[in-house]
């Protein structure tokens, strides 16, 4: 059975957790490098991206779960964890946020597009290879671009930004700018545990 790592520094890992559990799989928190060692596949979660990019660069977590990716293992990050897998990362207001991050997928990430707390909605949105999806934004940030080999998977047309990118993908790597584990829709897992090789 596919052993699943959900990255437990900051933010909402914890939800996470319970949907893989729910679905019968075997859940590990993740929180140092050697936690890599005992799981298939990796979850980042939403949270605060800063946070969460310093606590991995202080935990040794950067280089860990770089190695963790060259050798094959799916990762996927949702919101702040999509923020956290971007190589370039700009704020809606202050421009490029030079902050740190696992700058592992071509992506230009924005954060905060959808603007405050108060703007935080829940959409069904259409992702390439899984489907009709109903998900929660939350201060969530938007893909602008993408090259080399990542791709934009999804979009979204909102009303005051217009298109954006909600979804991307690079080989076995996954960002979604919005959180998957609240809304009880659990096709993003499905999918996701797909991806591990048995
Ligand atoms: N706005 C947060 C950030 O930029 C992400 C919010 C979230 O993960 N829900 O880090």
């Amino acid at each position: 059975m596919a052993r699943i790592g959900v990255l437990a520094l900051q933010g909402d890992y914890l939800e996470h957790y319970q949907v893989l559990k729910g679905l019968g799989i075997e859940a590990r928190y993740v929180k140092t490098p050697s936690d890599l060692r005992n799981i298939d596949a990796l979850i980042i979660p939403g949270g605060e991206s800063t946070t969460i990019g310093k606590l991995m660069a202080i935990k040794g977590m950067v280089d860990a779960v770089r190695e963790f990716v060259r050798s094959g293992s799916p990762v996927m990050g949702t919101c702040a964890g999509a923020i956290v897998m971007a190589k370039k990362v700009f704020d809606r207001v202050l421009g490029e946020t030079n902050q740190p991050t696992l700058e592992l997928m071509d992506i230009n990430v924005i954060r905060n597009i959808f603007g405050r707390q108060k703007n935080s909605f829940v959409a069904r949105v259409y992702i390439d290879e899984i489907g009709d999806v109903v998900v929660a934004f939350i201060r969530a940030p938007g893909i602008a671009e993408a090259w080399n080999g990542a791709r934009i998977t999804g979009y979204i047309e909102h009303p005051q930004i217009g298109k954006i990118g909600v979804a991307a993908k690079q080989g076995n790597l996954i960002a979604l700018t919005f959180h998957p584990e609240i809304t009880g829709d659990d096709k993003v897992y499905r999918y996701f545990i797909g991806l591990v090789k048995r």
